[in-house]
């Protein structure tokens, strides 16, 4: 199961929070992250693959395997109250997901959700 993270800076406290709460799924998937939001993770003891900073082109990079059907799950914590510098990679990463059908949460509530659906999905093997 690939599973990319990424948060804005406003929210990295709680992609890490969330990281930490599904920390035993998380150790038993491949995680992928933007470079900040990885250091954040790895710090918390759980390894992932870091690709560049969000607005050098990571979520570009996540954009891309999600267009090569690369990517299971992402989990993009928005900021919705900052102005961002790479506003286009961010729409190019939902429209890619849209038309890959990926799922795709935006914040801690909708991610929750669709780890409790992989959980139990698990579980039935
Ligand atoms: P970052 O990128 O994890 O490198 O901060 C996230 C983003 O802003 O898209």
């Amino acid at each position: 199961m690939k599973i990319a993270l990424i948060a804005h800076d406003g929210k990295k406290p709680e992609m890490v929070a969330f990281a930490m709460q599904n920390k035993d799924l998380f150790l038993k998937a491949d995680l992928y992250a933007t470079g900040t939001t990885g250091s954040h993770i790895e710090q918390a003891g759980i390894p992932v693959h870091k690709l560049l900073s969000g607005p050098k082109g990571g979520d570009a990079q996540i954009a891309a395997m999600v267009a090569t059907d690369e990517m299971d799950l992402v989990i993009f914590f928005r900021d919705p109250l900052e102005k961002h510098p790479h506003e286009p990679d961010v729409q190019m990463l939902m429209r890619l997901c849209d038309v890959h059908n990926i799922p795709l949460a935006t914040n801690p509530a909708a991610a929750n959700l669709m780890l409790k659906g992989i959980a139990a999905q698990l579980k039935e093997g």
